[in-house]
């Protein structure tokens, strides 16, 4: 068993649905969420005396909110190598709220600039730029990995108009970890700025954002609680501060100033004018409580045993008849621990469906916010694209996600790969029990 099952809450919880006949589950689906961690609803529960507005109360309570508030700054700060004094640290909703902020911030910055993206992302990091700026899309290799050449002739034809380069750490999809360092470096050379998306890559290992004057520094990093074991509704954006200084806040009302007059208006500083109203003080300190238990078990460690679990689970399917793996072996001392793949000949709804009802394992299928990365990588042409696009009842093709989190064991991995067997084996059976409309 996982030596840190018991950390997370809810993993020997009965299913409250009435098709379930499982008591307990395995949830091989993190990459969308992970369980909380049973130490950060503790803290909430422990913090909830103190429950009060921050920063505007001269109470005992909202004082002591406030402080704690600041503090988590400071905790999400040194996690990740951020500069407090160069650095702003925003919370808000998720990864996509961050990202479309920072996509609204650099307009003010940049009227009409470029910004490259990547054929590996998820929508959060694709659709924000689009409409805003010319966006061009780094290429992807057939495993699926970013082609670190069509980055170098893109931002050698485009030259002083890249302002953005915008990239995955980690994908959700094939779990692959760009070397964002590097690009870092390529990226500056060529007098543009890079932003990570961190949503998969922050929870799975340690991260650093390295010193402002470093010429691998990240510039601007974004990621979520709900998937580092933190509960739903926090995200975070951290930039240079001037980025937030150039324009007036998108959102505007309480907490985004320090005068107002009828006819005038003088913005706080940043992060408190790019948080307007009252932020979620719990969802902020349950990350940061979450945090600190990450860092306690320590980063590296995370990092590798779910590398151990992902390697055991590699070549566990790899013996499974009529599994289709998609991303590449000998790569995966460089992946987070996401497993995509296929059963031929049967729907991969049909295969996640199988595998919740009848063996109570949770998995994700479909096309996981990335469809122009699923197109790639299962070789979508562009007249089925425009079939789909007509007939939004056509089955979409897809993959199945296995994605691990700390608490999961090799010992459910075999039970999943029993699972699998008898799937494989049964194909006629679950064509005949699933109707890939119905589910
Ligand atoms: N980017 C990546 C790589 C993701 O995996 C996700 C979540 N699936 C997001 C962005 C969006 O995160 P959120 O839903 O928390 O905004």
């Amino acid at each position: 068993l996982s030596p840190y099952k018991d950390f997370v809450v809810g993993v020997d919880t009965k299913v409250p649905l009435a098709d379930q006949t499982f008591t307990t589950a395995i949830n091989f689906d993190n990459a969308a969420t992970t369980p909380p961690f049973d130490c950060v609803m503790n803290d909430l529960v422990e913090f909830s005396p103190w429950y009060s507005s921050i920063h505007r109360g001269a109470g005992y309570k909202s004082q002591y909110s406030t402080k704690l508030y600041e503090e988590s700054r400071k905790i999400i700060s040194s996690f990740i190598g951020a500069d407090m004094d160069y650095h702003s640290i925003i919370f808000l909703k998720n990864t996509t709220e961050a990202i479309n902020k920072l996509s609204n911030k650099l307009l003010a910055l940049h009227k009409d600039g470029v910004v490259l993206s990547t054929c590996m992302e998820h929508h959060s990091n694709d659709l924000p730029w689009r409409n805003k700026y010319t966006v061009d899309y780094i290429a992807v290799d057939k495993y699926g990995e970013l082609s670190m050449e069509d980055l170098k002739n893109k931002l050698i034809s485009y030259g002083k108009k890249v302002q953005l380069v915008t990239i995955t750490g980690a994908s959700n999809v094939t779990g692959y970890i760009n070397p964002i360092h590097e690009i870092a470096e390529l990226v500056h050379q060529h007098g543009a700025k890079l932003l990570v998306d961190g949503a998969q890559l922050v929870p799975h290992g340690p991260v650093n954002m390295k010193p402002v004057e470093h010429p691998q520094h990240i510039d601007y990093l974004v990621f979520s609680a709900h998937k580092m074991y933190a509960p739903f509704g926090t995200g975070v954006l951290i930039g240079p501060k001037d980025t937030f200084r150039e324009s007036p806040p998108d959102y505007t009302g309480g907490g985004t100033v320090q005068f107002v007059s009828h006819d005038h208006i003088k913005w706080l500083d940043p992060p408190e004018r790019e948080e307007a109203g009252t932020p979620n003080i719990m969802g902020v300190l349950a990350l940061s409580s979450a945090i600190k238990k990450l860092l306690s078990i320590g980063m590296a460690q995370v990092e590798s045993y779910e590398r151990a679990l992902t390697r055991h689970a590699y070549e566990s399917l790899s013996n499974i008849p009529n599994v289709e793996l998609y991303t590449n072996k000998s790569h995966l001392h460089r992946t987070i621990s996401i497993i995509p793949f296929n059963i031929k000949g049967l729907h991969h709804s049909i295969v996640a469906a199988a595998l919740s009802k009848e063996f109570g394992i949770a998995v994700r299928n479909g096309c996981f916010c990335a469809q122009p990365y699923l197109q790639r990588l299962l070789n979508v042409s562009a007249e089925d694209s425009e079939e789909y696009m007509k007939d939004p009842t056509l089955p979409m093709p897809g993959m199945v996600r296995l994605s691990f989190g700390i608490y999961n064991s090799i010992e459910e991995i075999n039970i999943l790969t029993k699972a699998l067997f008898h799937i494989s084996r049964n194909r006629d059976l679950y064509l005949q029990k699933y109707n890939i409309q119905e589910i």
